[in-house]
């Protein structure tokens, strides 16, 4: 986190109390979803401006992800096959080189998404104590 001047998210206070931390937050839910929804309005990642697209990121490193064609997965995934004969956009992590795929799980996810941005202007009274 200090090597790369990333935020450190954490419910341990005691760590973020720690002086090596420049920026930090604790969540006050316990809820992934209303966590997402606390973090995106500390650091003012809600609305046009702030916030990356979703699916643009590795979920192991963090790095852009870059379409690449089918045919350059095909040696990676071989032991996919009915991955390879079922999708065909792919995605691969600049930085880890992680393949990624819209698969079964992606409305899930689309629904979690839209739950979170649904209420991430809400009213929260708490942010008002800070
Ligand atoms: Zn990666």
């Amino acid at each position: 986190m200090a090597a790369e001047d990333r935020a450190l998210l954490t419910r341990d206070r005691r760590l973020l109390m720690h002086s090596i931390v420049r920026l930090g937050y604790c969540p006050r839910s316990t809820d992934a979803e209303e966590q997402t929804r606390e973090v995106l309005r500390r650091f003012r990642l809600t609305g046009d401006s702030g916030h990356s697209p979703p699916y643009t990121r590795c979920l192991r490193c963090n790095a852009l992800l870059q379409s690449v064609p089918k045919s350059e997965v095909l040696d990676p995934l071989s032991a996919e096959p009915l991955t390879l004969h079922y999708y065909h956009d792919f995605r691969r992590c600049t930085g880890c080189g992680r393949i990624y795929w819209p698969g079964t799980h992606i409305e899930k996810l689309a629904a979690r998404l839209a739950r979170v941005q649904a209420n991430v202007l809400r009213y929260e009274p708490e942010d008002h104590l800070e």
